[in-house]
């Protein structure tokens, strides 16, 4: 069976397939392997979904070579291209509520949060990549009379696209939408513990109308299909969005046919608050910056520096806003803010490191613990008085845990927010325009935020440097990361 009928604890029921999408079909794993998936709120079983073979993935990347050859989808018309994806990101509307509430009762983020920021990205991503399809185009190069030279942008072909937990749904449009735009076929593999959406989004990618075997979507195991996938000879490209060490693997797997990568991998990144900064906006934004979708955030602004002279003020003041803002209980609640961790695997994993930090000798001032109940719930959880040395303050922990540490001078917090293997994002208060620039230019990161943190458009690339990972998605720049250039020469 390779569909289902669901109702979500809001009452929501729908058809959820539970297949692997291979030309436009939900079929089932021919190795007949399930994988449960888990309502992180309460522990229940949601449903099972089929876990994709090595012969299944080799079946998906035949149905997207076979696609990527087909005239349907190689002599389209760019403007058709985008015609497709513009009716995906309207159908994605029109299923907006359906979409939020799979990722609200799959991964546990609030329902509002899934809605208003998930679900509305990959709407505008969807918009904004159908407006590109057929505005990418090369360039005729000047050289003699005698010459005709120019270049083309072609797709890169059969792209594997690998995506997190985290953000479900979203990350699913990210990699798809500049994929598509640009004319590549594509098999996305899901995350084995929120694979639910994103078979939704399969169902939606049909009945836009796009052709058989030019998108094919694959839930399973990561040491099995992922690594499949990364190291499968018939691929072109492989985008991935995980932990470092999983990118590390998938690099190397690529390296058997030379295969095109983008890599967006973990992060640690600062957030520096000068003594001049407005004050409300630095708590405002540091909650933002490590509580949003419960620090589950490569991007996710961990580690804290404040200057000597606002450093107690800005931590008696950080512990009450996310007293007041962090409400922490079932996703499904309007009020509620703060869900369950994706797994219960996260969660121990993070109060661990609240174990550990305590034995460092850091300073709880907040959380640290779960609420009594049910689920794999952390409390936001503040610590102050870290140094340097610290494990919580060297490592990505990936939950609602910051480390806050003060520090004296410009040059000393510039050392500080570099001394770490990732370069994901950075964030920086201050009323000084000067020093706002300055620190930007002198931070290691893909990304800066002058007086905000996470503030990402679809316009504007994302990525990291580092350990954080290699290429550029969203934006103009994501184009290049699913296109090569082919440089034709004609003499007369
Ligand atoms: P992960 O990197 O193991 O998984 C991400 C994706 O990669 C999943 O689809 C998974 O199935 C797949 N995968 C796993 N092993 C693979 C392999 N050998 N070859 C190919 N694909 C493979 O991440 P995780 O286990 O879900 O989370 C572990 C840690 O990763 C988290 O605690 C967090 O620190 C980090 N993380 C980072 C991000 C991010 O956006 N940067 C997202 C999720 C997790």
């Amino acid at each position: 069976m390779a569909s289902i009928q669901l109702t979500a604890p809001n009452g929501t029921s729908y058809t959820q397939p539970t297949g692997l999408f291979i030309n436009n079909e939900f079929v089932s794993a021919t190795g007949g392997e399930k994988i449960e998936t888990i309502n992180p709120y309460d522990g229940s079983v949601i449903c099972a979904v089929d876990a994709a073979s090595e012969a299944d993935v080799d079946s998906a990347v035949a149905a997207a070579r076979a696609a990527f050859k087909a005239a349907s989808w190689r002599k389209l018309p760019a403007s058709d291209r985008g015609s497709l994806l513009y009716k995906l990101a309207e159908l994605c509307e029109r299923d907006s509520h359906i979409l939020a509430t799979i990722d609200a009762w799959d991964n546990g983020k609030p329902y509002q949060a899934a809605l208003e920021e998930d679900v509305a990205d990959i709407v505008s991503v969807f918009k904004y990549y159908a407006g590109w399809a057929d505005k990418t185009h090369g360039q005729a190069i000047e050289t003699s009379e005698a010459k005709l030279a120019y270049t083309r942008h072609e797709p890169i072909g059969v792209c594997g696209q690998i995506i997190p937990w985290n953000y479900p749904i979203m990350m699913a449009g990210w990699k798809l939408a500049p994929a598509l735009a640009t004319g590549n076929t594509i098999v996305l593999k899901a995350a084995e513990q929120t694979p639910l959406s994103i078979l939704y989004l399969a169902g939606l990618i049909r009945e836009a109308g796009f052709p058989p075997g030019v998108v094919n979507i694959i839930n399973g195991w990561g040491r099995v299909a992922g690594a499949s996938l990364a190291g499968h000879s018939g691929v072109d490209k492989i985008a991935f969005t995980g932990s470092t060490t999983t990118g590390k693997a998938i690099m190397r797997a690529a390296a058997n046919n030379l295969k095109n990568i983008t890599l967006e991998t973990g992060g640690k990144s600062p957030l520096i608050v000068f003594a001049d900064a407005d004050l409300d906006q630095a708590v405002k934004w540091s909650h933002v910056g490590i509580m949003s979708n419960m620090g589950q955030i490569c991007t996710s602004t961990s580690r804290i520096y404040v200057q000597e002279a606002v450093y107690e003020e800005f931590l008696s003041r950080f512990v009450e806003y996310t007293k007041e803002n962090s409400i922490v209980g079932n996703p499904f609640d309007s009020n509620v803010t703060h869900g369950p961790q994706v797994s219960k695997l996260q969660q121990e994993k993070i109060l661990s490191y609240v174990e550990t930090t305590k034995k460092e000798g850091a300073r709880l001032l907040h959380g640290g613990d779960s609420p009594s109940g049910q689920g794999y719930f952390v409390n936001p959880t503040i610590f102050a008085d870290v140094r340097d040395d610290m494990t919580a303050v060297r490592e990505e922990i990936f939950g609602p845990f910051v480390v806050i540490q003060s520090f004296k001078t410009e040059e000393e917090v510039v050392q500080k927010a570099n001394d770490s293997e990732y370069g994901l994002g950075a964030a920086i208060f201050t009323q000084d325009i000067t020093r706002g620039h300055t620190i930007s230019a002198a931070i290691e990161a893909g990304m800066v935020w002058i007086n905000s943190s996470q503030d990402c458009h679809f316009g504007i690339p994302f990525g990291g440097v580092k350990q954080s990972g290699i290429g550029r998605e969203l934006g103009q720049y994501a184009l290049s990361a699913y296109t090569q250039v082919k440089a034709v020469h004609d003499t007369d």
